[in-house]
C-alpha cells in the first residue's frame, strides 16, 4: 500500500465541488437536476478582457514573467487599493498568484509552523480549514449562527485566541453567508487584535465588489491603519470579472511576508500564467461598469430567493450584503424530514426534487445549506419550486 503523507491524509478533497459532481453524474444519467451548488458567476468574462487576453499572445507575451507578476499588473493593484480602499502599497507589497486560492496557500505556507493555531469564523469558505492543516497547522473554530448574521463578536475572538494563535481569516463579504461586517463590527474586531500582537490577520476580499452598497464596503486595513503590519489582504480576479478559469489572485501585506510568499511560489508554481496576467491587467484598469451589470442582476436574484425562502416551511434566511450565495437555516426543515444531519437532507433534496445544494456542514455550521444564485431567475424559481414542493409533503 502506499505511504501518504499525514498532512494529506488529514484533509478532504473540496465537498462543493464533490456536490456539483454528484449533480453532474445524475444528469449525465437523465435525471433533471438544478444544481445551485456552483461558486462562480454564470456571466461570461467581459470581452474587453479577453481581447486584451489575445493581444498578449499576439504581442508574444507567452514566456516566464517576474515570479510575482508583471510590473503593470502590480501597478494596476497598487491603484485599484488606492482607488477603492484608500489604501496605499507599494510594489514589493504586492504579490500576483493563480488565483485567490494560490495567494492564500502561500500565506500559509510562508507564516505557519506545526502546531501554530489559526482562527477561522464559521461558517467559513471550505478551503481554509484543510490548507491549514495542510501545512501542519491546527485550525481554531469560532462559530456565528443565524441571530449573529453569522458574523462573530470581539468577545468570541478574544475567547478563541491562545499564546499559541498566530493568524485568523475574515471573510467579508462572506462565502457561503453572504453577510458582511460593518465598519464598527471590524473596529471591535480591531480592538481585541490590539491586545495580540503575535496573530498576524488575512482577510480574504474575493467577494469586495460584490456588495449591494459599494460604498458599504470595509476591511481591517481600512478600518484599523495601526494594523497594518500585521494585515494581508488576499483578493483576485476572478469573481468581480468573471474570470475563476483564468486563474489570477493577489495578495498586499507587509513586505517581508510579501517576500517570503514570494519565495514559496519561486519554488513551487513561478508565474502565474502569463496571458492572464494582461487580461487581469485589462480588468483592474477598464471601465469597471462590467461589474454593476453583473451585481444588479445578482442582487434581483438574491433579493427574489430569501424573500421566496422564507415563505417555505421550515427554511430561515437573513438578507445578505453580497455575494452569490444565501445560506438558510433548515434546521426545522430537518426536524420535519426526521433527518439528523443537513447532509441527508441535501441528498433528499437531490434525490427526492432533484435540487443539488451544499449542506452547511462543509462550511462548519451545522443545519444550514448554501444555495448559490449564480443562475437566472427562472431557473431560481424553478428550484424554489421544487423545495417548496418537498417541504409541503413532510
Ligand atoms: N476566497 C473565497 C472566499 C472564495 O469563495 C474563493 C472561491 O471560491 C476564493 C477565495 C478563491 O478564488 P480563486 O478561484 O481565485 O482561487
Amino acid at each position: 500500500d502506499y505511504q501518504l503523507s499525514h498532512r494529506v491524509n488529514a484533509i478532504q478533497p473540496s465537498p462543493t465541488l464533490a456536490v456539483s459532481q454528484k449533480a453532474a453524474e445524475l444528469k449525465a444519467a437523465g435525471k433533471d437536476v438544478i444544481g445551485l451548488g456552483v461558486g462562480e458567476p454564470d456571466f461570461d468574462t467581459p470581452e474587453f478582457i479577453k481581447t486584451a487576453a489575445k493581444k498578449a499572445i499576439d504581442d508574444g507575451h507567452t514566456k516566464y514573467t517576474a515570479v510575482d507578476g508583471i510590473k503593470e499588473l502590480k501597478e494596476a493593484v497598487v491603484a485599484k487599493f488606492k482607488r477603492d480602499n484608500q489604501l496605499t502599497y507599494s510594489n514589493d507589497e504586492i504579490l500576483i498568484s493563480a488565483g485567490g486560492k494560490h495567494s492564500i496557500y502561500n500565506l500559509l505556507t510562508a507564516w505557519l509552523d506545526s502546531d501554530d493555531e489559526v482562527v477561522i469564523p464559521a461558517p467559513y469558505w471550505v478551503s481554509y480549514p484543510d490548507m491549514v492543516k495542510l501545512v501542519g497547522a491546527k485550525p481554531v473554530i469560532v462559530g456565528a449562527g443565524i441571530e449573529q448574521r453569522y458574523k462573530i463578536t470581539p468577545q468570541q475572538l478574544d475567547d478563541a485566541i491562545t499564546p499559541a494563535t498566530k493568524l485568523m481569516f475574515i471573510n467579508s463579504p462572506s462565502n457561503p453567508a453572504g453577510t458582511a461586517y460593518t465598519a464598527d463590527e471590524l473596529k471591535g474586531l480591531a480592538e481585541v487584535l490590539r491586545k495580540h500582537p503575535r496573530v498576524l490577520v488575512a482577510t480574504d476580499d474575493m467577494y469586495e465588489h460584490i456588495l449591494w452598497n459599494k460604498n458599504d464596503f470595509a476591511n481591517l486595513a481600512m478600518v484599523a491603519p495601526d494594523l497594518r503590519d500585521r494585515i494581508v489582504i488576499l483578493s483576485g480576479v476572478s469573481k468581480a470579472y468573471a474570470m475563476t478559469g483564468w486563474r489570477i489572485g493577489y495578495a498586499a501585506g507587509p513586505k517581508k511576508i510579501i517576500a517570503a510568499m514570494k519565495k514559496v511560489q519561486s519554488q513551487s508554481t513561478s508565474n502565474p500564467t502569463s496571458i492572464s496576467q494582461y487580461a487581469a491587467l485589462a480588468a483592474l484598469n477598464g471601465d469597471q461598469s462590467c461589474i454593476d451589470t453583473m451585481v444588479s442582476a445578482f442582487k434581483q436574484r438574491h433579493d427574489y430567493l430569501v424573500e421566496a425562502l422564507n415563505t417555505i416551511d421550515g427554511i430561515r434566511c437573513v438578507a445578505g450584503d453580497g455575494t452569490f450565495y444565501t445560506f438558510a437555516n433548515i434546521s426545522d426543515l430537518m426536524r420535519k424530514a426526521k433527518v439528523e444531519t443537513d447532509v441527508e437532507l441535501c441528498e433528499k433534496l437531490l434525490n427526492d426534487v432533484g435540487v443539488a445544494l451544499v449542506p452547511g456542514s462543509a462550511f462548519g455550521t451545522d443545519e444550514h445549506c448554501r444555495l448559490s444564485f449564480a443562475t437566472d431567475l427562472d431557473t431560481l424559481k424553478e428550484a424554489v419550486a421544487r423545495i417548496r414542493k418537498f417541504a409541503d409533503k413532510l
